[in-house]
């Protein structure tokens, strides 16, 4: 049985919500007694959450998932330290998981993988879509990556989007789409948290959005095909 924390790991964004920002941001998430960690970090992330635990007095072998938004490094680097040092189990979508436990690797993610220090680490859960952990809500909202996925609160209102809509300079925005496996997929995407109530989107990038969810939202749909879709991509 694991123990159950006290302090909430990390600056508290919202109600049960810790951050552990940076270039990446890292969350924890307390449901009904347990914690969750949203993403990881780089694999030199995991120092950042080995830190925030120690500052809360909290015990990472008593969280109970980490829930990976998606594979890239800066998301999943961290995981396979966490889970070895504190046998933490990671969860992420099926279609992103031969990119985390290294069935599969992509050109970049070789590269990065010695730039970040970062290894594969076993998933113990692949998640689809309408799954629950929880008070949760898995959604699969691809394009960034096949198997990018946000996870849903709908009793607080709390939506955490990893890559999939992120939050640049007081606007709503897609990750660089360098990175994006289907730009067009992932605009697509986009009309699918259309229609979430959300209080609180805790973005991959970027800071927290409170309020105007869905006005901000509704403006990076209108914006998204001009601004990301090449005409080569339509
Ligand atoms: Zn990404
Ligand atoms: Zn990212």
């Amino acid at each position: 049985m694991k123990s159950v924390p006290g302090k909430l790991p990390g600056f508290q964004v919202a109600e049960g919500v810790g951050r552990i920002g940076g270039f990446v941001n890292i969350y924890t998430y307390q449901d009904d007694g347990a914690l969750y960690l949203i993403d990881a970090g780089f694999g030199r992330g995991a120092r950042a959450i080995t830190r925030a635990f120690r500052d809360a007095d909290a015990q990472l072998e008593g969280v109970r998932e980490i829930l990976l938004t998606h594979h890239h490094l800066d998301h999943s680097g961290g995981a396979a330290y966490i889970h070895e040092r504190f046998k933490v189990p990671v969860a992420c979508h099926v279609e992103d998981a031969p990119f985390v436990d290294g069935r599969d690797t992509l050109p970049i993610s070789r590269w990065m993988r010695l730039f970040a220090g970062s290894r594969p680490v076993p998933v113990a859960t692949t998640l689809k879509d309408g799954d629950r952990i929880g008070s949760l809500q898995v959604l699969h909202a691809p394009g960034h990556t096949p198997g990018s996925a946000v996870y849903y609160d709908p009793a607080r209102k709390l939506l955490f989007s990893g890559d999939v809509v992120v939050e640049r300079k007081g606007k709503l925005a897609l990750a660089p789409t360098r990175y994006a496996a289907n730009v067009n997929q992932a605009v697509q995407s986009l009309a699918r948290l259309r229609g979430l109530a959300v209080e609180v989107l805790l973005p991959g990038h970027g800071v927290p959005v409170r309020n105007g969810y869905a006005a901000m939202l509704d403006d990076l749909i209108r914006r998204a095909p001009g601004e990301y879709l090449s005409d080569d991509s339509h």
